[in-house]
């Protein structure tokens, strides 16, 4: 008797083919079209709405595999379709993840569902971390949270920059600095609602890849909130600030609690990149002939193609197993979510290269996928975490050691 499978579930599966179908007649019909754009795809985000794929129900849905599998299955399947309108999609779900870890189950059942909206009433959340002067380094943000006990509010101060979303979300979940003195065990998350006075949109940026999805600054200039939108409340920020001060341990930073739930999910998606880009330089080696046979029959096509195949299922199952460990609740003691965000996110950049390689003029041009899918990869080596980042917490992680 064994219990190890490898296996896929039916309710696995479906998910599975169900994204898929989704990413494969509209997300891949509009892809160049909203890369081109270079705006929020809101007809395609609604498509998702309306058959439950965007919003909390698919949420829930997917988290509640105890396997922890149907997430990153579904998110293979959406940057296989669109990597832009896949970030365009799941966006939100980052303002999720800062609620779900921060947040009491009061301000997330509040909260929650306002980064979703329903069909035909959309809505967006988005999580500001990194400012222009603290990127990997979240220990050293500027944003100011300071608290005014008179009419019980939070007023937060600072620039957030390269924020999915920014700006243009009705939920912005922020982290800011309480007290400077204790960098990054000073910090907490705090949720800013729609029509709040204060916050506002500053530069939008003009991206390499993953363009349908909206990044910008988001600029905090007095900007008042109520007390209860601290997530999970002063009283528990107190007693962390106080034990933080004596130099006991502390409950760690809000934004890495954050990155570190999200990892496998990230990785997933770099996963799905490769894996559309694979395919595509898969059948175009088998058709694409030159010297009167087929460039797959050339050993140095055939071995890329091997190669390829061999590190993208490498990435897969460093994902699935992260992801599992994170359902099954057992700590990532070396470091195995930034290991499959590390692993897939350079397979990502190195399978998409070696398609463009493959399909050689045809890969550097446009009106064909690759160049796109390419562009699209590289942002998977610097994202929530760059790719030296998780060295270093896979080093620290291995040794024991406070590696810098
Ligand atoms: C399209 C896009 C979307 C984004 N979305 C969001 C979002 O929604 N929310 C959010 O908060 N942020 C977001 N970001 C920001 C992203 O997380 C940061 O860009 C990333 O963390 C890196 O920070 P940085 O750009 O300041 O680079 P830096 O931290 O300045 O790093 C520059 C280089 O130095 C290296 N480096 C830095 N420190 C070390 C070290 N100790 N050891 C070794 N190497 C080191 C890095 O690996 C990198 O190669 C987004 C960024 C982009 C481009």
């Amino acid at each position: 008797m064994t219990d190890f499978s490898m296996e896929l579930s039916e309710d696995q599966l479906t998910i599975q083919k169900w994204v898929h179908d989704f990413a494969e007649n509209v997300m891949r019909p509009a892809a160049h079209e909203w890369d081109e754009r270079e705006e929020t795809p809101w007809p395609i985000i609604e498509e998702a709405a309306q058959i439950g794929l965007y919003g909390l129900d698919f949420m829930a849905d997917a988290f509640s595999d105890p396997a922890g599998l149907k997430m990153v299955l579904a998110l293979e399947e959406l940057a296989w379709g669109d990597a832009g309108i896949c970030m365009a999609i799941i966006g939100s779900t980052l303002a999720v993840a800062g609620i779900m870890g921060n947040g009491t189950p009061a301000q997330q059942m509040e909260w929650i569902p306002q980064c979703f909206g329903t069909p035909g009433d959309l809505k967006l959340g988005a999580f500001g971390v990194s400012e222009p002067d603290a990127g990997s380094d979240v220990s050293s943000l500027k944003t100011r949270a300071v608290y005014d006990a008179a009419s019980d509010e939070w007023v937060l101060n600072g620039t957030k920059t390269w924020i999915t979303n920014g700006g243009i979300a009705n939920t912005h979940v922020v982290v800011a600095s309480v007290d400077p003195e204790l960098a990054g065990r000073g910090q907490a998350s705090f949720v800013i609602g729609e029509g709040t006075k204060g916050i506002s949109m500053g530069q939008k940026f003009q991206k390499m890849g993953i363009r349908a999805s909206h990044t910008a600054e988001v600029v905090l200039d007095d900007c008042r909130i109520p007390g209860a939108n601290l997530l999970g409340g002063k009283e528990k920020l107190d007693e962390r600030l106080a034990r933080a001060r004596e130099g006991k341990k502390s409950g760690g930073q809000a934004a890495m609690k954050t990155f570190e739930s999200t990892r496998p999910a990230v990785g997933a998606q770099a996963v799905g990149i490769a894996r559309a880009a694979y395919e595509y330089a898969l059948d175009y080696a088998k058709e694409r002939k030159q010297f009167g046979k087929a460039i797959i029959e050339n050993q140095s096509i055939s071995f890329k193609l091997a190669n390829m195949k061999t590190q993208i299922d490498a990435s897969r199952l460093l994902v699935w197993r992260a992801a599992w460990m994170a359902a099954s609740g057992k700590p990532f003691e070396n470091g195995e979510g930034s290991m499959s965000k590390l692993m897939a996110g350079e397979t990502a950049v190195r399978v998409t290269d070696e398609a463009i390689q493959i399909l050689g003029g045809y890969g550097y041009v446009r009106e064909y996928p690759v160049e796109r899918w390419h562009r699209d990869s590289k942002i998977y080596t610097i994202f929530e975490g760059t790719s030296e980042i998780q060295q270093l917490i896979i080093a620290r992680a291995i040794s024991g050691l406070h590696l810098s």
